[in-house]
């Protein structure tokens, strides 16, 4: 069984600096010096460095483009890859990695620490030692075990774009609100089929990994006023919008609002309602208040998370550059999982 390590950066990999105290990124070979056990076992495991290694909060749409790539030229090589990444934009990267890798049928799992590897109780080698032996988890058909882009973290393996960062201080630092674990490790690793997502078969993985950057998010406050609104609404150049409300997707009563949002659909932008509520869904027309929302032309965002929906966006603009209908349908569908639509 072979594992491609991706190696980006994150607090997994840093070390102190003696100046100023703060965190940063080690090299590769710190790296390994701490988890001899990497390759020891049965698995073997190849590691590919970002170069230089990057703090996750300096992440961009051009580096996923690089990491997809990297699982992509090295795909047919490998039975599963691991990337190491910090955790303050995993989520981020990890949904951005489930659209661009489409139809993938072996494991992408992310993973990272919130202690560095080199410290007495890191939370480091736990979680990248059966990061690696989930990526190369086969059935009793020899398919892979999870056959999706995962984010596996103090015991719990969750789909990447359902992850949202909710701790920064315990070894739980993801959850996924709207979506069952997909596997839980103990003494075994138990995995839940029946919550994880298999590819069409005989079609082949695709790499898409066009991004478009206009969009933004307007989130709801009370008070919010309009020229904060119109501000982020005549940004110049933007596609998309996550628009986050309250509840199950419900916003004041101010016509002035209304119009704004209806003018932007009207000169072709794309607003998508997100809840700002972690667990549950959008239900524009449920409460008289959510109504004239759906009538401005807002669309829904069900109960994806801000995470998934931001890097959706941008792949399908990205992707699908001239047609705003398809879009538009497109963030309404799940794509790989992202969201529950009924
Ligand atoms: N700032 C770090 C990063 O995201 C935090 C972490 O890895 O947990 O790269």
């Amino acid at each position: 069984m072979k594992v491609l390590l991706l190696f980006t950066g994150g607090t997994i990999s840093m070390v102190r600096d003696s100046k100023s105290g703060a965190l940063h990124p080690a090299d590769m070979a710190t790296f390994q010096s701490y988890v001899p056990e990497l390759f020891a076992g049965e698995i073997e495991v190849d590691m590919l460095p970002f170069e230089p290694l990057i703090d996750s909060s300096n992440v961009n749409p051009e580096n996923w483009s690089r990491m997809a790539h990297m699982v992509y030229d090295n795909y047919e090589k490998y039975d599963g890859f691991v990337i190491l990444h910090g955790t303050d934009t995993m989520s981020y990267s990890a949904s951005a990695l489930s659209f661009m890798l489409h139809n993938l049928d072996k494991p992408v799992v992310f993973t990272g620490s919130q202690l560095p590897v080199g410290v007495l109780r890191s939370d480091a080698k736990e979680n990248l030692l059966t990061a690696i032996e989930i990526a190369a988890a086969k059935d009793e058909n020899g398919r892979a075990m999870v056959p999706e882009v995962t984010i596996f973290m103090d015991d719990e393996l969750y789909r990447g774009n359902r992850t949202t960062k909710r701790n920064a201080e315990h070894f739980s630092a993801f959850n996924s609100y709207n979506y069952p674990a997909l596997a839980r490790a103990g003494v075994r690793i138990t995995y839940q089929k029946q919550f994880i997502h298999y590819p069409q078969p005989n079609v082949k993985l695709r790499l898409r990994d066009k991004t478009d950057c206009n969009v933004a998010v307007l989130k709801l406050f009370p008070g919010i006023t309009e020229p904060v609104v119109k501000a982020i609404l005549s940004t110049p150049g933007l596609r998309g919008v996550v628009l986050e409300t309250y509840g199950a997707g419900n916003a004041p009563s101010c016509d002035w609002l209304y119009q704004d949002l209806r003018d932007a659909v009207e000169r072709g932008i794309i607003i998508v309602n997100k809840t700002q509520c972690n667990t549950g869904s959008v239900s524009m027309g449920q409460y008289a208040v959510s109504l004239p929302l759906l009538r401005a032309g807002v669309v829904s965002g069900y109960d994806i998370t801000t995470e998934a929906l931001l890097t959706k966006m941008m792949y399908l603009f990205g992707e699908t550059p001239d047609d705003n209908e398809l879009v538009k349908e497109l963030l309404q569908s799940p794509l790989c999982g992202e969201l529950t639509n009924n």
